[in-house]
């Protein structure tokens, strides 16, 4: 086998996706799909949930260890790898380690009712461990368009998560879709969304424009005339006013899909106006008539 043909050999799928905030580190399938699977909206669970077993693991940890040694964090792959229980996930870290004896961190996808399972104690463990950075989608703050949208939690829920993750010093992504409320919900989307991120710490919010998949229940909804879809420059528009009442600190704030063509970034709270700025003139040039 090439060294390529062994890479591919310890992943499903011919493409591996991990988040933008993430690419450079060693990437471990522990998980295929999601636990949960009812996002409306979701088209990334494809693949029937399933957690690979330790020996699968430790198999493909041994190839991972000799391709690229160097590597000094590891991201845990699977829609929502933090729902494996405390101990196997410990077990996968110390694997990774005598495999990759550069290792020192670990970062995974997660949902927040994984958090709410897992105890302080177990937070800490993990913490302890390695456990550096979650990446959530948060997607919005509104507890009607969660709901709507079968989220599976609340904004209590992430609140309280946030807290915990926060007292434990795990730190935590977020994305959030702009327009997942459809016009009826356009405004509360946006302010909700503000109000609650801005009781938290994250490290990042990546904002993607709501996209809807073929075959998802969303899909189905807007044939049924049961959901409006915004416009790109309507989403552009919300955002505005989600970022006007945003005040978060140390945060790397990004939108790789403005007007579904421009990629705004910058650290917040420093780079809020100018971000700010470039939305007005974004949605000035490009008013529909
Ligand atoms: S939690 Fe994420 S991966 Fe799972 S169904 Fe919802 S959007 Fe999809």
């Amino acid at each position: 086998m090439t060294r390529e043909e062994r890479y591919a050999s310890i992943y499903s799928h011919d493409i591996v996706y991990c988040p933008p905030q993430e690419h450079g580190c060693a990437m471990l399938e522990v998980a295929l799909g999601c636990s949960w699977g009812k996002c409306l909206f979701c088209d990334f669970a494809k693949d029937p949930f399933h957690v690979h077993s330790i020996e699968k693991i430790e198999e493909n940890l041994k190839v991972l260890g000799e391709l690229q040694p160097e590597k000094e964090r590891v991201f845990f792959l699977g829609e929502n790898a933090l729902c494996l229980s405390t101990e196997k996930l410990l077990r996968i870290m110390a694997l990774t380690k005598q495999y990759m004896p550069k290792v020192s961190s670990f970062a995974m996808y997660a949902r927040f009712d994984d958090v709410q399972r897992k105890s302080d104690q177990e937070l800490w463990q993990l913490r302890q461990a390695g456990l550096s950075d979650l990446h959530m989608g948060f997607e919005s703050g509104s507890d009607s368009i969660l709901t709507v949208m079968n989220k599976g939690f609340g904004s209590f829920e992430m609140l309280e998560g946030a807290k915990r993750l926060d007292r434990a010093g795990i730190g935590y992504f977020f994305t959030v879709i702009l327009g997942l409320g459809g016009r009826q919900y356009r405004n509360l989307h946006a302010l909700e969304t503000a109000r609650l991120l801005s009781r938290m710490h994250p490290k990042g919010i990546w904002c993607l424009n709501l996209k809807i998949w073929p075959d998802t229940p969303l899909e189905q909804m807007v044939k049924r005339g049961e959901f409006e879809m915004m416009s790109h420059w309507e989403m552009l528009q919300e955002e505005w006013i989600m970022l006007q009442h945003l005040n978060v600190e140390n945060c790397f704030y990004m939108d790789t899909t403005a007007l579904n063509q421009y990629t705004i970034q910058g650290f917040l709270p420093q780079a809020k106006q100018a971000m700010l700025a470039g939305m007005e003139e974004l949605l000035r040039r490009s008013m529909p008539q």
